[in-house]
């Protein structure tokens, strides 16, 4: 899909990968709506966006309250006419008890990883196919296909948005609506402050990833991996019948446990 004067909604601009997508989408030529909690961080991603799209701008909505992805797609709706691209992107990664609290844990990132973007796609995709034309881009990662320490239900949430979203791709073939999934390796954004994991690996700049997005769109790819070698890993996993310690090893604070 050419993304020129393209109305594009993408989740968790106001930081890290989904600021770096939204800016490189504006500069695309696409009108975009930067969506995340923090509006004044969203302020900064439309600022840049607007240099490009002058009728872009934010809507701070939590994706993982329930009712918000419906009104946000309205309120597009209402504003702009239509949305043609979706890139759910809005993620986190708290720091995981899975010995003392599972599943108000799985609870928590499921909401916002998972049924996000899954409430996103339902409040979205009717309009997509009445128009036999779209573009949706989940987000997911290399720990949803090779399990990190310290995140079973973010893997899991990943892996579950991973296989969701290939399965929609093969419902929609046909239909004019693209589904793309793009899985990052360790990229270079807050998302690491968060929970109590220190990744000693090599972080890749957001832009690769962003760069990388707006190609899937453009091409209308069903999946990538960025950097491309990590797709390697999450290969030949399965096959080994035991953990990957080197993954191990770069996490500083299960190392020491
Ligand atoms: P950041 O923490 O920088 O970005 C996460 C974004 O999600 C922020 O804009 C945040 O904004 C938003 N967000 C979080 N919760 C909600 C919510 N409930 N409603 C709306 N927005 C929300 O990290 P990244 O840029 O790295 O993360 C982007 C995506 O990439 C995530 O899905 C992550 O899982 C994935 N990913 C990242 C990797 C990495 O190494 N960085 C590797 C693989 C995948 P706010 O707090 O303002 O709501």
């Amino acid at each position: 899909m050419d993304v020129r004067e393209r109305v594009a909604v993408v989740t968790g601009a106001s930081s890290g990968i989904g600021a770096a997508v939204a800016v490189e989408l504006a500069r695309r030529g696409a009108t975009v709506v930067a969506v995340a909690r923090r509006a004044d961080r969203l302020e900064e991603t439309t600022a840049a966006c607007r240099r490009h799209t002058s009728d872009s701008f934010a809507r701070p909505t939590d994706v993982g309250a329930p009712g918000a992805c419906r009104e946000l797609a309205d309120e597009v709706a209402a504003r702009l006419g239509r949305v043609d691209i979706v890139v759910n992107n809005a993620g986190i990664s708290p720091g995981e008890d899975p010995r003392r609290r599972a599943l108000a844990d799985a609870d928590a990132i499921m909401a916002v990883n998972f049924f996000g973007p899954v409430a996103l796609v339902d409040a979205t995709l009717p309009g997509m196919l009445e128009r036999r034309s779209g573009s949706i881009v989940n987000v997911t990662s290399v720990s949803g296909y090779v399990p990190a320490p310290g995140e079973p239900a973010y893997g899991a949430s990943k892996a579950a948005l991973s296989r969701w979203s290939h399965g929609l791709a093969v419902d929609l073939h046909g239909s004019g609506v693209h589904v793309g999934v793009m899985s990052p390796g360790p990229i270079d954004t807050e998302i690491w402050g968060h929970g109590d994991n220190t990744y000693r690996g090599k972080l890749y700049p957001a832009s690769v990833v962003a760069t990388a997005i707006a190609r899937m769109i453009e091409r209308e790819t069903v999946h990538a991996t960025v950097p491309r070698q990590y797709g390697a890993v999450g290969a030949v996993y399965p096959l080994l019948g035991r953990p990957i310690r080197w993954g191990v090893r770069k996490y500083a604070s299960h190392q020491e446990r």
